[in-house]
């Protein structure tokens, strides 16, 4: 599956989300119910005929219909596509930018391929919830060595006493985050320097500035871990220009 955010019409990061859908399914066996061409078109279709500019394009294929079994079907099914767009106003994420989210850390329990976008979600819902009921906003994932992996739905980025951004490489412990891809993308053009590496708990909680990003939060500062708060406790300075940074590119591509 995949999830795209739309700002006035415009799918943001389109390139990026189309191809990362196209890997997930050869990684797991299932043919494209139609083009990835064709796949955009219906896209702006839907957005079109109800007249939804600001939203979230959720595209969801499965392997389609047969009789419940763990194999795949000897005669391989035609792929289920569903396609939904979901109104989204974008002023609630500006507002929760500016307050700031907290993450709760904990143990990352999910499987081995989390490289693969797939609706196999559960390890990922428990973790958010566990999250929420603990009085945060996202998980804060951590591996057996007690580094960082990335959030349940969301890239976590680190700010080092020398002001570069750190976020751990990509491998099958995280999603390869699209928009992980354009703040680096964005900072490496402010000449903000990025180190892909894996950093733990302690660091973390220690750092300048914390943010996550995600297709449907873009960036958004972290203002406290474990209710420790980070930095100041605000939304930190580097976190903010980036932020703008990356709205200023969507501008870019959204306004006539
Ligand atoms: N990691 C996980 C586990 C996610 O679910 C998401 C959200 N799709 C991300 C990272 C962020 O990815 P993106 O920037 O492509 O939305």
């Amino acid at each position: 599956y995949e999830v795209c955010a739309v700002k006035a019409g415009v799918m943001l990061d389109e390139a990026g989300h189309f191809a990362r859908l196209e890997r997930s399914l050869a990684a797991l066996d299932i043919a494209q119910p139609v083009s990835m061409p064709a796949l955009k078109l219906i896209g702006r279709h839907l957005l079109r005929l109800n007249r939804i500019s600001d939203a979230i394009l959720y595209i969801q294929i499965s392997r389609g219909v047969a009789p419940r079994d763990h194999p795949f079907p000897v005669v391989a099914p035609a792929p289920a596509l569903i396609v939904t767009a979901k109104r989204l106003d974008w002023q609630k994420q500006d507002a929760q930018a500016e307050k700031g989210v907290g993450l709760i850390s904990m143990p990352d329990e999910r499987w081995a391929r989390c490289d693969i976008k797939s609706t196999a979600l559960l390890a990922n819902v428990l973790a958010k919830q566990k999250a929420r009921d603990a009085g945060g906003y996202e998980a804060m994932l951590t591996d057996e060595a007690g580094l960082v992996t990335e959030g349940s739905s969301s890239t976590i980025f680190m700010v080092d006493g020398d002001g570069g951004l750190v976020t751990r490489p990509l491998g099958p412990e995280i999603l390869p985050g699209i928009t992980r891809e354009t703040v680096i993308d964005v900072a490496r053009a402010e000449n903000i320097a990025v180190t892909e590496r894996a950093f733990s708990v302690d660091e973390a909680k220690a750092a300048r500035e914390m943010f996550i990003t995600s297709a449907s939060g873009f960036v958004l500062p972290v203002v406290e871990i474990d209710h420790q708060p980070v930095g100041n406790g605000v939304p930190g300075s580097l976190a903010t220009r980036l932020r703008r940074a990356y709205i200023a590119r969507v501008d870019a591509v959204t306004r006539p």
